[in-house]
Order: C-alpha cells, then sequence, then structure tokens
C-alpha cells in the first residue's frame, strides 16, 4: 500500500502468474507451455524481421497477420483482431462489452482466474455460475439474464469441454439481448480436429452477431514468449475492440510480433504435428495416472487436472517441487486437492509419473 496508490489501484486484485524460474533447471508443467519448438519458418520470419525496418512504427492494424489468420479459420480480415497475447485481447473485450451497471457478467466459479481481475479493474459486476459436481459446466446456469457471458472452452484448470450445441444456446440466449458471449478458445486446439478445431465455435460467428471467440498463439503455437493472440467476431465487435486499443496503445504488437504470427498461420501442418503428438501424451498419461489410483478430469486440453484421494493438493505440489518439477495449485474450495499439470514431451512425462509414483506410494 502506498499513499501514491489511487483508489482504483487500491482495489485492484491483480493475478497471479505461475513461476517462471530463469535459468534454474525443471521441468515446466505449470503455465501451460508447448513443450516443442515452434516452427523453424517462424524462427526464419522472427529474425527477417529483426532488421533496419525496426526503426518504423508496425502496422498499426496488423494487416498481415489478420488476412493470414482469417484464411487459416475461413473468415474476413476484418474479423479478426489482433493484441498482444490473448490476455490483452480479453482486458478489451471487457472493456468494449460488457457493462458497469446492470445485469452481471457471467462466468464460471472455477476458471480462468483473469476472468475476476479484469472485471474489478473495469468496475464490471460480475456473478460466478458454479460447475456441475462432475466439474462440467451446466449450460442452464448461463441462460439467465446477464451484461455478457465469458467462458474457456475447453474450460480452464479442468481441461472439460462443452459442444457447440450447448455454446449455442448461450449465444442464442444472449443475442436476443444484445450481450456478448465472449468464448476463450486458449486450448481449443488441443480439443482435436484441425484448425479452428472440432470444438471451435469460430465458424458461427456470421450466424450469432454477439459471438466472439479469443484465441492465442501461446499454447498451440509454441509461441508464448512472443505475445500474440486474436479474437474473431463480426465487424462490429471488432471495430469495438479497435476503438479500445486506440484508446490505449495503438501499437500492441511489434514489428517482430506480428511477423512470427503471420508465419505461424502458414505452418499449420508441423503445428498439426506436435499438438497431435501432445494430445496423445495426453492420453497415455492419463491412463498412467489412473492407473496409479488418480482421479483424472476428461481434458479436451494441453493439461491434465488431477487429484490423488487421501494427498492434500499442496503436499504433491511440493514434492514435485522438490524433484525439479513444477506443477500449479489453485487454493479455492472444491478444488485445493487438485493439481494442474501441463503436458510436457514424453519424456518429461515419464519423468513426472516417475515422480508422482513415489510420492503416491511414499503417502499410503
Ligand atoms: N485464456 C486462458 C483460459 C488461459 O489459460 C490463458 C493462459 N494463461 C490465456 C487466456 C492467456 O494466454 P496468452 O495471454 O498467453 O495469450
Amino acid at each position: 500500500m502506498s499513499v501514491y496508490w489511487n483508489s482504483r489501484v487500491r482495489r485492484l486484485s491483480p493475478y497471479v502468474p505461475g513461476e517462471q524460474p530463469q535459468g534454474e533447471r525443471v521441468i515446466k508443467l505449470n503455465t501451460n507451455e508447448n513443450p516443442y519448438a515452434p516452427a523453424p519458418e517462424v524462427i526464419e520470419a522472427l529474425k527477417r524481421a529483426a532488421g533496419e525496418s525496426l526503426r518504423r512504427y508496425p502496422d498499426p492494424e496488423c494487416w498481415e497477420a489478420r488476412s493470414a489468420a482469417a484464411a487459416a479459420y475461413r473468415v474476413r480480415p476484418e474479423q479478426v483482431f489482433m493484441g498482444n497475447g490473448s490476455d490483452e485481447v480479453l482486458a478489451f473485450i471487457f472493456g468494449a462489452f460488457f457493462e458497469t451497471q446492470g445485469p452481471p457478467l457471467l462466468f464460471p466459479d472455477i476458471t480462468y482466474s483473469f476472468y475476476p481481475v479484469y472485471a474489478g479493474l473495469w468496475d464490471i459486476p460480475s456473478r460466478t455460475v458454479p460447475l456441475a459436481g462432475d466439474f462440467s459446466i451446466p449450460v442452464e446456469g448461463f441462460l439467465a439474464p446477464a451484461g455478457g457471458v465469458i467462458l474457456p472452452n475447453p474450460n480452464a484448470p479442468t481441461g472439460m469441454a462443452l459442444g457447440t450445441a450447448e455454446l449455442l444456446r448461450i449465444a442464442d440466449y444472449h443475442a436476443g439481448r444484445k450481450r456478448v458471449v465472449a468464448v476463450d478458445e486458449a486450448y481449443g486446439a488441443f480439443a482435436g480436429g484441425p484448425l479452428p478445431g472440432e470444438r471451435s465455435m469460430a465458424p458461427y460467428i456470421e450466424r450469432c452477431p454477439n459471438l466472439l471467440t479469443v484465441h492465442t498463439l501461446s499454447k498451440m503455437g509454441s509461441l508464448a514468449g512472443l505475445r500474440a493472440g486474436f479474437a474473431i467476431g463480426n465487424e462490429a465487435l471488432i471495430e469495438g475492440l479497435c476503438r479500445i486499443r486506440d484508446s490505449f496503445n495503438s501499437y500492441p504488437l511489434d514489428r517482430i510480433a506480428q511477423a512470427g504470427a503471420a508465419a505461424f498461420f502458414q505452418a499449420l501442418p508441423y503445428y498439426q504435428g506436435i499438438n497431435s503428438r501432445i494430445i496423445a501424451t495426453r492420453r497415455r498419461v492419463s491412463a498412467d495416472l489412473e492407473a496409479l489410483g488418480f482421479q483424472v478430469l476428461p481434458s479436451e486440453a494441453n493439461f491434465l487436472f488431477i487429484r490423488k484421494p487421501g494427498l492434500p493438493g499442496i503436499a504433491l505440489l511440493q514434492a514435485l517441487r522438490g524433484r525439479g518439477i513444477l506443477a500449479r495449485h489453485f487454493n479455492q474450495p472444491r478444488i485445493e486437492d487438485f493439481l494442474r499439470v501441463s503436458i510436457g514431451t514424453d519424456a518429461e512425462m515419464d519423468d513426472f509419473l516417475w515422480a508422482v509414483s513415489q510420492e503416491a506410494v511414499c503417502q499410503q
């Protein structure tokens, strides 16, 4: 607390990102990064961009990357908005579409913990909808008058996904009330199928004028260090996001990030390969953990949400940390005994499985 903080800063409860150890050698399964390298073509594009042209400002509209994204998702470039990581895109969505007065914004009680932070930053009233007993998202809970809806599909940190028919029910309900439904598809590429992914709502933006999908290159593109994310929605929604951007920072993506993002969409076969490997590893590790007596939620993301009955989550977290393996723990009712474990390479996951088998056995 400082006397210099204004009342807004005093009121904030900021997001706490997962640990990012610098230099220390660890098996890092705590922030859902992709364990495989970005495509060689992407690295080449980044190197080419790191040249003389950096003396010039980048394209504020990111047309090259937007056009490449539009071609991959079969929409128009005017239906794509690029931001500095999808966190920035999400922050702009809160600022552009959710009201500071009237009925509350709805999101699940167990979900991406940045949503309540953005609601606090922008003074947006919100109400959480409790997940069902099996941790699935109850569609009916979102069919209520609201200031808007935001939810991830697959959800984080559970990894569980809703089908497109269920999401359409939510989108249609709120379309009639002129409220935006934002579906955060940060992990959509791991639900299966080529981009936009089997569960994606991006193909429905023409049918639903109130629907926005949010995507990131951090996970599916192996580019968490680049900071590039995007939203897809009808032109009027995209224009709303541009109005917020141009009231904040006209150049959220630098020239290097724009070049890398554009190159990502040219390298989709490579990414299809590495992301299919992650899905295969997830299936194998999930079965191995169940054989060790773990409860494993049915994940369609690049992480697993797991619990060993009788073993406190924090104890397992610390035991893994002691063996140089980082995972993520959320100190929240109902999930305090779970750990979220990102899917690493097969070798990393073998080390992880060996470590948990030791810990799980020791605790019995
Ligand atoms: N949405 C969800 C559900 C996430 O888990 C994350 C990653 N923390 C993000 C968005 C943000 O990703 P990024 O800012 O790296 O694009």
